[in-house]
C-alpha cells in the first residue's frame, strides 16, 4: 500500500481500579496490566500500537484520561479492563464526554484458578468477573457502544478480537479525517448515489468536494511526454499489453494519455490531501478519456473511488482498504452487472464500465484499449482481469434520509467457468448468501445500491464494529439471513432510529 495511510497510530491500553485494597495491590495491577498491554502489542493480530496507561482509581484521573484521548491525535481508541472492582460512577463523566471508540476486555490475570492455594488475598486481586460488570452496567446504563472481547488475554483469539475492533477504529479514524474530491457531480437523475453532504460531514466527520473537471484537466495538461512515458514503461513491466498499446503499436499514444492522466489525477489528489474521489462520464470537459487504468491503479494504491460521482461508496472503498491495511486480499469499487440465473447455480456477475481495482485480480491484468459505448470521448485504456474466488464482502453505504445505512452481503466468489472473450472489463462472479433469490431480494428491500465497496479482508465483525463506532445503522445479510425477519428489522430500526432521534 501507498504511503497514504496514516503512521504511529496507537490503541490505549487502560486499567481502572480504586483505593480500597492499598498501595501494594494497586502497584501489581499495574504490573500485571503492563504485562497484559505488551502482550498485546507485540501480537501481529493488533496492526498499531499498544500504548500502556497507569491505572485509573479516580473520577478526576478517569475524566482526565478520557480529555486526553479525545485530544490525540495518535490515540484511535481505548480498550478497557476492570483488574479489581472500580466502582463505574467514577467513570460516568470521563465516557460521557469521551469521543474515541472504547473495547471492553473482560480477562482476568490469572488464567486458572489456583485450587490449592487460592484464599481471600487472590480473590481481592482477580476481581474482573464482578468488577467489568459493573463497569458494563454503567455503559449499557448510559446507552454506550462499545465492543465487548472476553477470554484470557494471552488467548490468541482475544487479540484477534481487539485487532478487528482496531482495524475498525482505524476506519473511523480515517472517516473523521477523510477529504473526498468529486471531479462533477453524480449521474443525472440516479438516486441512490446522491446524498446529504453536511450529513456525512457531522455524522462522519468527512468533507465531501467539489472540483472543476478543467482545474484536474490543467493539471494532466502539465504532465510531460517523459514522465508519461516511463509511466508506460512501469505498465508494460507490470501487465500483459495488448500489441497496439506496445511501442510503436497503433493505439500507443493512447496509453500515454491514460498515463498522464493517472499522473496528473494523483498529483492534484496529492495536493488536496485527497483519499478518495469520484468522477463521472457525463463530466469529461478536456479530458480525452475517462479514467479507465488510472482509477484502476490509484485504487490498488489504496485510494477510494465511486464512479458517477457515487462519494459514498468511495468513502467505503478507502476505509474498507484502511481496515484490510497490510493483510488485504483484495479490495474495490464493484457494481453489481448481470446475473446467470441457470437455477443449479444462480450468480451475479459484478463489473463496472472500467474500474475494478486490479487487487482483486485472480492473475496478471492484460491492459487494453476498447470503446466505450458512452461518453462520447476517445476509446479508453484499461485493466482487464478476472477476479479470484473466496468468501467476501459486498458493502454500500447509502443515505435514508432520515440517517445512513450500510447494507452488508457476505458471499462466495468463484473463479468463472467459461471465459468470456469478448467483454472487454474486469470482471468478477459470485453467489450472494444465503442464496441469489434471498440475498438480492434482503438486499433491494434494505435499499442497497448497484455499487458497493468489494473485500476479500473486510468481514462482517469489521463492519459491525466500524458501524457501531461511527453510530451508523448496519444491516447484513448473511448464510442465516431469513427475509421475513430481515424485513422486521428494517421496520424496527425504523423506530430505533427515529426514538435515537428523540432521546
Ligand atoms: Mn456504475
Amino acid at each position: 500500500m501507498s504511503g497514504i495511510f496514516e503512521k504511529d497510530l496507537e490503541i490505549w491500553f487502560v486499567t481502572g481500579s480504586q483505593h480500597l485494597y492499598g498501595e501494594a495491590v494497586l502497584k501489581t495491577v499495574d504490573e500485571h496490566s503492563a504485562k497484559i498491554a505488551a502482550h498485546l502489542g507485540a501480537s501481529k493480530a493488533i496492526p498499531v500500537k499498544v500504548v500502556f496507561k497507569p491505572v485509573l482509581t479516580t473520577p478526576d484521573a478517569i475524566t482526565t484520561l478520557c480529555t486526553e484521548a479525545n485530544a490525540s491525535k495518535k490515540c484511535v481508541g481505548i480498550v478497557a479492563w476492570m483488574h479489581t472492582f472500580s466502582p463505574a460512577r467514577m467513570w460516568v463523566n470521563g465516557l460521557s464526554i469521551l469521543k474515541k471508540p472504547l473495547c471492553h476486555l473482560h480477562t482476568q490475570f490469572n488464567r486458572d484458578i489456583p485450587w490449592a492455594t487460592i484464599d481471600m488475598d487472590f480473590m481481592n486481586l482477580n476481581q474482573s468477573a464482578h468488577g467489568d460488570r459493573e463497569f458494563g452496567y454503567a455503559m449499557s446504563r448510559m446507552r454506550l457502544e462499545r465492543k465487548v472481547v472476553v477470554g484470557h488475554w494471552e488467548d490468541p483469539e482475544v487479540a484477534e478480537r481487539i485487532g478487528v475492533w482496531t482495524r475498525a477504529a482505524l476506519g473511523l479514524y480515517e472517516f473523521r479525517n477523510l477529504k473526498l474530491c468529486r471531479f462533477g457531480d453524480n449521474m443525472r437523475y440516479v438516486a441512490v448515489t446522491d446524498g446529504d453532504k453536511v450529513e456525512a460531514a457531522i455524522r462522519f466527520g468527512m468533507n465531501v468536494n467539489f472540483h472543476a473537471v478543467g482545474d484536474l484537466v490543467k493539471v494532466v495538461n502539465s504532465i510531460s511526454d517523459a514522465e508519461a512515458e516511463k509511466l508506460c514503461a512501469e505498465y508494460e513491466a507490470s501487465y500483459v499489453m495488448q500489441p497496439s498499446l506496445r511501442k510503436g503499436g497503433e493505439k500507443r499514444a493512447s496509453l500515454v494519455t491514460a498515463a498522464r492522466i493517472e499522473l496528473g489525477l494523483r498529483a492534484f489528489l496529492e495536493a488536496g490531501g485527497y483519499h478518495a474521489y469520484t468522477d463521472t462520464f457525463e463530466d469529461l470537459w478536456g479530458l480525452a478519456q475517462l479514467p479507465g487504468i488510472a482509477s484502476q491503479r490509484l485504487m490498488a494504491q489504496g485510494y477510494g473511488f465511486g464512479a458517477e460521482g457515487d462519494w459514498k461508496q468511495a468513502a467505503m472503498v478507502r476505509v474498507c482498504k484502511v481496515m484490510a491495511q497490510g493483510i488485504d486480499k483484495g479490495t474495490s469499487f464493484m457494481e453489481d452487472y448481470t446475473y446467470h440465473l441457470d437455477p443449479k447455480g444462480p450468480m451475479i456477475l459484478g463489473a463496472h464500465m472500467l474500474e475494478v481495482c486490479p487487487s482483486i485480480a485472480s492473475a496478471k491484468p492484460s491492459c487494453e484499449i476498447h470503446p466505450l459505448g458512452i461518453g462520447g470521448k476517445a476509446d479508453p485504456v484499461r485493466l482487464v482481469f478476472s477476479g479470484k474466488s473466496g468468501p467476501a464482502m459486498a458493502a454500500a453505504l447509502v443515505d435514508m434520509g432520515n440517517r445512513f445505512r450500510i447494507v452488508a452481503n457476505a458471499v462466495e466468489a468463484v473463479e468463472p467457468e467459461q471465459d468470456l472473450p469478448k467483454l472487454p472489463v474486469s470482471r468478477i462472479l459470485w453467489k450472494p448468501l444465503p442464496d441469489l433469490k434471498k440475498g438480492a431480494a434482503a438486499w433491494i428491500y434494505a435499499g442497497g445500491g448497484h455499487h458497493t465497496a468489494f473485500s476479500y479482508s473486510v468481514t462482517a465483525e469489521h463492519l459491525e464494529d466500524f458501524a457501531s463506532m461511527a453510530g451508523v445503522e448496519l444491516v447484513t445479510i448473511d448464510g442465516a439471513t431469513d427475509v421475513a425477519a430481515l424485513r422486521s428489522q428494517l421496520r424496527w430500526n425504523e423506530a430505533y432510529y427515529g426514538l435515537k432521534g428523540i432521546f
